[in-house]
């Protein structure tokens, strides 16, 4: 099994930043990009932790889900996650902003009120935020996960990608374009790019493997077995100081 012996965390579906007890901001992901992952990485022999948001999905036969509603409630299992994981997917549709402040009680609109203002703040980024600590733990010498993030864009989708990668300091980036009718949200296939540095060598140029339109659950294992393979690499090479794998998958793919 070529995970055996890894945990992986990986974050699914969307957030919902709360208005007031009973309304909500949310978005239309479905979740199935990171379900599959889960499934996946559970059918390679991983331990695997699956953080979701609210989706109408079934847990993954040998899957530990933990269910969260906010942004804030996602980063806060995300991190409890971070010592333990080998890898860490962040396939979240976190919301960028939530309301500055959850009513008590329901919100009335008032007679004659036409309009309503809602202030909204940033949310963390919460990749970031473990791909921060990750290269911290790494450049001390501590075990770390390695990071891999998604980008979903309508345009400049690899450029996005590419700064994405390097400005939240990830390990490597799952490129999607999602204004093709038929693929991303939603949908049950998906074609994407994978763009990679190596672990622990920031100064190392950019690698990419394009994988063509296919099932999520097909896109899911390729996303894997490069993450496996990165793992391994910068386990064998000491510099990422990434937990050793038991057994991992051969680097069959040379860029
Ligand atoms: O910045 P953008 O939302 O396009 O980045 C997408 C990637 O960042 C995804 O991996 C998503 O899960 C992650 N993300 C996050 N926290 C946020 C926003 C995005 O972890 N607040």
């Amino acid at each position: 099994m070529p995970a055996a012996g890894l945990t992986i965390t990986i974050t699914a579906g969307p957030t919902r930043e709360a208005l007031d007890p009973v309304r909500y901001l949310s978005n239309h992901s479905s979740g199935k990009m990171g379900y599959a992952l889960a499934s996946e990485a559970a059918a390679l022999g991983a331990r695997v932790r699956l953080i979701s948001g609210p989706v109408a999905l079934p847990t993954p036969p040998g899957v530990e889900r933990i269910d969260v509603e906010s942004a804030l409630q996602m980063q806060g299992a995300a991190e409890a996650a971070l010592q333990d994981s080998q890898v860490f997917i962040g396939c979240a549709a976190v919301a960028d902003f939530r309301p500055a402040a959850v009513a008590e009680h329901k919100l009335k609109k008032q007679v004659g009120e036409e309009q309503m203002q809602v202030h909204l703040i940033r949310n963390p980024d919460i990749i970031a935020g473990i791909a921060e600590q990750s290269q911290a733990r790494r450049a001390n010498g501590q075990p770390a996960p390695l990071v891999v993030g998604f980008a979903a864009e309508t345009r400049d989708v690899l450029r996005y990608a590419r700064d994405k990668l390097t400005r939240k300091r990830l390990d490597m980036i799952v490129a999607n374009d999602v204004s093709t009718p038929g693929l991303g949200f939603g949908s049950d296939s998906n074609a994407a790019t994978l763009v990679w540095r190596r672990p622990g060598q920031a100064n190392d140029r950019l690698h990419e493997q394009a994988i063509a339109a296919c099932p999520k659950i097909a896109l899911a294992r390729a996303i894997l077995e490069r993450a496996l393979a990165l793992h391994q690499d910068g386990a064998l090479h000491g510099a990422a100081n990434l937990n050793m794998a038991t057994s991992a998958i051969d680097d069959q793919e040379t860029p």
